[in-house]
């Protein structure tokens, strides 16, 4: 089965599971009335959307040189900075690291970028253990899932699932609340914090002109996971450089008012080197990594690359009528909805993952609340034409479609046929594009034209 025969299995599949639109609907119904909340918060939030968007695309535009800033800018701070150009390069590089400092054991931040390069399972294979310390990625780890969401990657479960995960394999109440629930898991990753050789995040933001990352989070873990150990590292997709600290001002109120509606979130670190000598805490040896896997390969698109400028909110997957049916998993890739839609199948195999672009009904609602303005269905429209002049959708399709180009390019040619014959080829076609759950359709018996001109004729007549 192929990745396309797959999505559609389970998009078919999860549509019509109850359970998990229950769950959905309830988690993101919590997230719409925050989000509605946080945006009655700006006086003028379109002026701020325009300024994050202006600061994130000059960055993108002038990438190269404010990667080589920052590489120099970090380097001056005693970072190290290493370049990966696919997840293999990036992992060899981690692997060395850790054999390098002797780790036995990594704690984890929420990263979207470990997940591109399989971080956990690479480790286990090299024996040491990897231990999500987000909660939302501890549920999904404990699962022996991936995340099902870009920001709240646990979203598809609900406190009873948790409730009865942990009954399983902790022993908690059966039916233990969400506070006894956290309190359980911060106890648990307690020990990890101080266990651990080597800690892992992600970057939301590179500093170029500071040499620093930016590190957004609502737990505490991220600073743990970056303080504890002796060793941190760091592993960051290229886009996520920006100018400097001052564009945080802006950026990070967007980001928190888009991904979970808060004014701000709760911790907001910026960190520029590995522990001085004169000080107590932190890494004695601090490491970013600048990871690329594909994002050239966007970057050279001249209309998907706006798609670099991603701030990785979450808003358009909760607000997409797609995503909130079919659900994250179902995509089968590490970014899901609209922009995992657009980013993926540059990231990966764009003929294995194209269909993702089609699987869209170009609402727009997306666009309306991406806090960067990232014009998403028009860059989705771009990966179908993409898709088709590359001859990557199926031979059928290409027929049809020309054969209805050429059927409805002629008002005459169309009433060659009567409403019956219509009804029936548009039926069956349909269900051949889009599935037997679209409703049929049923054609008049005569054309509008034909109607309309034989009750011309009968007025005439009739005068
Ligand atoms: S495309 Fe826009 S709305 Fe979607 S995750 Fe990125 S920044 Fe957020």
């Amino acid at each position: 089965m192929n990745k396309k025969q797959l999505f559609i299995g389970q998009s078919e599949k999860k549509a019509f599971d109850l359970k998990h639109r229950e769950t959905i609907r309830f988690n993101i119904s919590k997230y719409d009335a925050a989000f509605e909340a946080g945006k009655q918060r700006y006086q003028r939030l379109e002026a701020a959307k325009k300024s994050a968007s202006e600061i994130k695309r000059y960055a993108i535009r002038n990438l190269t040189s404010m990667l080589e800033t920052f590489e120099k800018s970090a380097a001056q701070n005693g970072i190290e900075v290493l370049w990966a150009k696919d997840a293999k390069n990036a992992v060899e590089h981690l692997k060395r690291i850790a054999i390098e400092s002797n780790v036995k054991k990594v704690v984890k931040s929420k990263s979207m970028t470990t997940e591109e390069i399989n971080f956990n399972e690479e480790f286990e294979k090299l024996g040491i253990e990897s231990v999500e310390t987000d909660l939302g990625e501890f549920i999904v780890q404990m699962a022996g899932e991936k995340p099902y969401h870009i920001l709240t990657p646990a979203m598809h479960k609900s406190r009873k699932d948790v409730a009865e995960l942990f009954n399983r394999l902790f022993g908690t109440p059966e039916n233990a609340s969400t506070n006894e629930l956290a309190a359980y898991a911060r106890q648990h990753l307690r020990r990890d914090f101080e266990d651990a050789g080597m800690g892992v995040t992600g970057a939301n933001f590179l500093l170029a002109n500071e040499g620093g990352i930016a590190v957004t989070e609502n737990e505490g873990n991220g600073l743990f996971a970056l303080a504890f150990p002796k060793v941190h590292v760091a592993i960051a997709g290229i886009e996520k450089i920006i100018p400097s600290l001052n564009d945080l001002n802006v950026i990070w109120t967007l980001l928190a008012c888009h991904g979970t509606g808060q004014q701000v979130s709760v911790y907001n670190s910026a960190i520029f080197a590995p522990r001085s000598e004169y000080e107590t805490n932190g890494p004695e040896r601090m490491i970013v990594i600048l990871l690329d896997n594909g994002r050239s390969n966007l970057y050279a698109k001249p209309v998907q690359s706006e798609a670099l400028i991603c701030i990785r909110c979450g808003a358009c997957l909760n607000s997409c009528p797609v995503y909130k049916n079919i659900g994250g998993h179902t995509y089968n890739t590490v970014y899901s909805g609209p922009i995992g839609s657009v980013i993926m199948p540059h990231l990966g195999n764009f003929k294995e993952l194209n269909h993702l672009s089609f699987a869209c009904s170009l609402c727009g609602i997306c666009y309306a609340n991406c806090p960067v303005k990232i014009n998403l269905p028009k860059l989705l429209l771009e990966n179908r034409r993409e898709a088709v002049e590359n001859f990557c959708r199926p031979l059928s399709e290409r027929i049809i479609f020309s054969g209805m180009l050429w059927m409805l390019g002629s008002s005459k040619r169309l009433d060659m046929v009567n409403g019956s014959v219509k009804t029936f080829f548009s039926n069956l076609l349909s269900n051949k594009i889009y599935g037997k759950r679209r409703a049929s359709q049923k054609f008049a018996k005569q054309s509008f034209r034909k109607q309309w001109v034989k009750s011309e004729k009968f007025a005439t007549d009739k005068r």
